[in-house]
């Protein structure tokens, strides 16, 4: 027998209690302390219970405590200060570089498949996530005018616990969004919103839900509906968990339903970031839906393009989501109609080789062919994404394939540790929340005297200790331990020894196994009495990788032997409490990534912003972070990369043990007066000084909304104005461009006598260019510069324009321009000609470039 009818009954909050409830809806809190304590404060037991969750902590409240809480005048006070300082950060208004825009009526959207804000919305997996809730919190702070959009996961990651002989079992609460700091959004006229959308043919209904991430508003989309069908209603239930077609189901309802969903809620951001390949689809419906305004396919893609931002993330073939034709047909064969596009002629949107009817369709190779703005997340990222997706622009030399890098940051208020916020408050001022970005402020950190660094640091490592013991207890308990094993649990762990963490995902690149491989150095270390070191472990392996759960296994199986069993501990179910114990509580953060394979990896920076030491490989962020006087921290290895994985272990094994043996220990425990260990407290600093206003998500956010968002913002309203008139022109002059274009040709290029030159002298470079009766301004003709490698391809390269000089004549006409060699060495030149247009943004879309040919 099922209820005819369902609903909430919630306690009565009184009157003076009420304003609680506009902070629990807030997710403001997960950033500002003083308004979490505000929940914490009345029953810290419930509140860790409830998960931090305050929607649900206050529905569990009895209702003698609300009233017992009412009568506080204390506690009062407290709130009404805490409610008038969010309403004064919710009242400021939006950055003037978005004209026009809003909270309300917000310029941007950004897509992701999952966001990490808080433990207590748990619709995150790992990195990427994590890197989404930053975005917002940075969003919000830096007031851009930005709304996210992704999935409501009914189940959402899986919870991580072990079974006593340490395999991982996986666990899926099933979570009420109606307990969470969730509300349902609304259409214009207040209609519960809620988008239909077409599916292989069939429809699909989500609901649309909304949490406010202090000024932004998250959308999620959820398909857990009662007009569903099953199979429907579970495509929001796991984050990660289907197969491919489910998979599919999920990245169709976050992109073309993502778009359906703005329209609904009469929203009309101009411009869209997609977080990873996984939202492509948005780019598709925008162009479609540009169509329906009229504009043809060109124009339209046009539009679409010029106002994408991609950020790819996945530096592995594999990694990146790839659909065989059959199931594209399926689902996409109407649509192609729709669009005007024979079906192989959409299929190329998504192949690196569009004459490859083999080719599956990749949502990397569509979004970068749908977004004039890519970039990958570090500066060595980057450069192997160019290489990767080098085929897409198959016509231009690697380093000119149009995929930037803009390196990750993490969101300052939220990673570091109140007592360090303390200190900060003190010594750098409150500016360090606010304009985390800016260098004069992080200069302070070293001015913070030493003995007090110190003793917050060691207490945050203590708090980290009686963290692990808390949870290896309730480890134990659930796994139905005796008492004496119990315990043990209270006797782990040491809050004066050096301590090493090692927390991520266990994807095998990331090598967690790595500390395994030398197990009698490392055995030794530990035996050490006189420098103890110790270890804290955590992170899930994915479901379906049992490489991944072996090595967990063969790690809990070294924990719990004789010789590790006080100093190596393994902290169950990894998620944004631990990490936020771990990287703030820790000494060394230890990370060892297979080059390049970690795009960026931001845990590190987290520690970083804690005081915490790096020991790394030479991969994502930390490559242009190290300094290889080792003032900021450790590497393992120069950056090398190895042809076989098993002697790059070998080697790379050696020397952390070498490194850890040598320099890190004897450094920690090389303790002056008052028991300090001052050439580690200055790297601490030095760390902080140097990477504080770098590798946060302010610089970060500030970056896209420079380099990405406003050029782009621009971009969209320059071609809609007029009813479009731009980009129907655009359209017209690119496909004018294309038959013309073949018959660029360049000849005659020539320079002064160039056998010697001296260094900064500069030499004259001309060329003739035959224009096919293009007007000169159309065709942009460069010279390209720089010094010659042994094999004669050129080492790096400077981009200069050059000048018409005489008129054309018989459809010829001179170009000029200059190079100043900066250095002795071999150099060398050539001359390229691409198209341009006013407003075009990038000469490399049309695919178009012709270079001098040898005469
Ligand atoms: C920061 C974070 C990550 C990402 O860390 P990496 O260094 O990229 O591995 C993963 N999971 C959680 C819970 C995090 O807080």
């Amino acid at each position: 027998m099922q209820p005819l009818k369902v609903f909430s009954v919630v306690p009565r909050l009184p009157e003076e209690l009420e304003d609680l409830r506009e902070l629990a809806y807030n997710l403001w809190f997960a950033w500002n302390s003083e308004i979490e304590s505000l929940f914490s404060q009345i029953d810290l037991a419930l509140w860790r219970q409830m998960e931090k969750n305050p929607v649900r902590f206050l529905n569990k409240l009895p209702q003698t405590k609300l009233a017992e809480l009412a009568r506080d005048d204390f506690y009062r006070q407290r709130l009404r200060e805490a409610v008038q300082k969010t309403r004064a950060y919710l009242s400021r208004p939006s950055s003037p570089l978005f004209k026009d825009a809003a909270r309300t009526h917000p310029a941007l959207v950004y897509f992701s498949f999952e966001f990490g804000i808080s433990s207590c919305l748990p619709i995150y997996s790992g990195g990427l996530g994590i890197l989404a809730g930053d975005h917002l919190k940075s969003a919000s702070d830096l007031n851009i005018p930005l709304v996210g959009m992704g999935l409501a996961y009914k189940e959402g990651y899986f919870r991580q616990y072990l079974t006593p002989d340490g395999w991982q079992q996986e666990r899926y609460p099933d979570y009420d969004f109606e307990q969470m700091p969730l509300r349902r959004a609304l259409t214009p006229e207040g209609a519960p919103a809620q988008v239909t959308l077409d599916v292989g043919g069939r429809p699909l209904v989500a609901r649309i839900w909304q949490a406010e991430i202090g000024r932004v508003t998250l959308y999620l989309l959820d398909t857990n509906v009662a007009a569903n069908p099953p199979e429907f209603r579970a495509l929001t239930a796991r984050l990660y968990g289907g197969d491919l077609e489910m998979r599919i189901q999920q990245e169709i309802l976050l992109g073309i339903g993502g778009i359906k969903a703005l329209e609904v809620l009469g929203l009309s951001p101009k411009v869209i970031h997609m977080n990873e390949g996984h939202s492509a689809f948005a780019g598709l419906e925008r162009l479609r839906s540009f169509m329906q305004q009229g504009l043809s396919f060109e124009a339209a893609q046009e539009v679409a393009a010029s106002s994408s931002v991609f950020t790819t993330h996945t530096p592995v073939p594999a990694g990146n989501d790839r659909f065989p034709m059959d199931m594209m047909r399926r689902y996409f064969e109407g649509y192609a109609n729709e669009i005007g596009l024979a079906f192989k002629v959409f299929m190329a949107l998504g192949r690196e080789n569009p004459f490859n009817d083999n080719e599956d369709f990749c949502m990397t190779v569509l979004a970068l062919k749908l977004s004039r703005f890519c970039n990958g997340v570090s500066k060595l990222h980057g450069h192997v994404s160019r290489d990767m997706w080098k085929r897409v622009w198959n016509q231009f030399p690697v380093e000119d394939v149009p995929i930037g890098a803009l390196t990750n940051g993490v969101h300052a208020p939220t990673w570091v540790a109140d007592d360090i916020g303390l200190l900060n408050d003190r010594y750098l001022g409150p500016n360090w929340r606010e304009d985390p970005d800016c260098t004069r402020t992080w200069a302070q950190a070293d001015v913070i005297p030493d003995a007090e660094l110190w003793r917050t640091h060691e207490r945050l490592r203590a708090r980290l200790i009686d963290f692990a013991r808390y949870r290896l207890r309730r480890q134990l308990e659930a796994q139905g331990a005796r008492n004496k094993e119990l315990q043990h649990a209270d006797e782990v762990l040491n809050p004066e020894a050096l301590t090493i963490g090692f927390a991520r995902r266990f994807a095998t690149y990331k090598r967690a196994n790595l500390l395994l491989k030398e197990k009698d150095k490392l055995l030794r270390l530990i035996a050490d009495k006189k420098k103890p070191i110790q270890f804290i472990f955590a992170g899930k392996a994915h479901p379906a990788d049992n490489g991944g759960k072996q090595l967990i296994k063969d790690l809990i199986a070294l924990c719990r032997t004789a010789e590790c069993r006080f100093n190596m501990v393994f902290i169950e179910d990894y998620d944004m409490e631990v990490a936020q114990h771990m990287v703030s509580g820790c000494d060394v953060w230890l990370n060892n990534p297979r080059r390049p394979l970690e795009a960026c990896g931001t845990s590190g920076m987290k520690a970083m912003l804690n005081g915490v030491l790096q020991f790394s490989t030479l991969d994502g962020w930390w490559d242009e972070a190290y300094k290889p006087d080792n003032s900021l921290g450790w590497a393992i290895g120069k950056g090398e990369e190895y042809s076989d994985p098993d002697y790059q272990d070998f080697v790379e094994i050696q020397t952390l043990y070498n490194v850890l043996e040598h320099e890190i220990i004897p450094e920690f425990y090389d303790r002056g007066h008052g028991g300090l260990p001052r050439a580690w407290i200055r790297r601490m600093k030095q760390a902080l000084v140097e990477h504080g206003p770098v590798f946060n998500s302010h610089r970060m956010v500030s970056d896209y909304v420079r380099t990405a968002y406003v050029p782009a913002y621009e971009n969209y309203l320059r071609l809609s104005e007029n009813g479009f008139a731009a980009a129907g022109e655009l359209a017209a002059w690119r496909m004018d461009m294309m038959t013309k274009w073949s018959s660029i040709e360049i000849r005659n290029v020539r320079t002064a006598d160039t056998t010697r030159l001296f260094v900064s002298e500069k030499i004259v470079i001309e060329a003739e260019v035959h224009l096919n009766g293009l007007p000169p301004e159309h065709v942009l003709v460069e010279s390209y510069f720089g010094p010659v490698q042994q094999d004669g391809s050129f080492a790096s390269r400077e981009v200069a324009t050059m000048h018409p000089v005489t008129a054309v004549r018989d459809g010829w006409a001179t170009y000029r321009g200059e190079a100043t060699p900066p250095e002795a060495g071999r150099f060398g030149f050539t001359v390229r000609a691409v198209p341009s247009h006013p407003h075009l943004l990038d000469p490399h879309s049309l695919g178009l470039i012709h270079w001098a040919q040898p005469e």
